[in-house]
């Protein structure tokens, strides 16, 4: 399994995840408008999930209904990406302030 971001996210991307996870395993672009968590890298630990200060992030069979397409969105980010790659664009991508605190 792994954890999915959705909704909320998108033009938050505040990275309070990203500080908290063990693995590293969430990812985005500078031109990307939220965070995604790699599904194959992800270890299920759930130390993201409380930390969301917008409530975007659940366990992959957790996703309410109307986050449900968020689900594929998150696989498909990954598709033909080189990981590497994918590590310094996150580390280059700004992190937006984020209002909802
Ligand atoms: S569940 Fe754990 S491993 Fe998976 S993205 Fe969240 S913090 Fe990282
Ligand atoms: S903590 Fe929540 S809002 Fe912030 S980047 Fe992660 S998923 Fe997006």
């Amino acid at each position: 399994m792994t954890y999915i971001i959705t909704e909320p996210c998108v033009n938050v991307k505040d990275g309070a995840c990203i500080d908290v996870c063990p693995v590293d395993c969430i990812y985005t672009t500078p031109d990307t408008n939220q965070m995604f968590i790699a599904p194959d890298e992800c270890i299920d630990c759930a130390a993201c999930e409380p930390v969301c200060p917008v409530a975007a992030i659940f366990a992959e069979d957790q996703t309410p209904a109307n986050m449900k397409q968020y689900v594929p969105l998150n696989y498909d980010f990954f598709k033909g990406k080189d990981m590497n790659e994918l590590k310094e664009l996150t580390r280059a991508a700004p992190r937006k302030v984020n209002e909802a605190h």
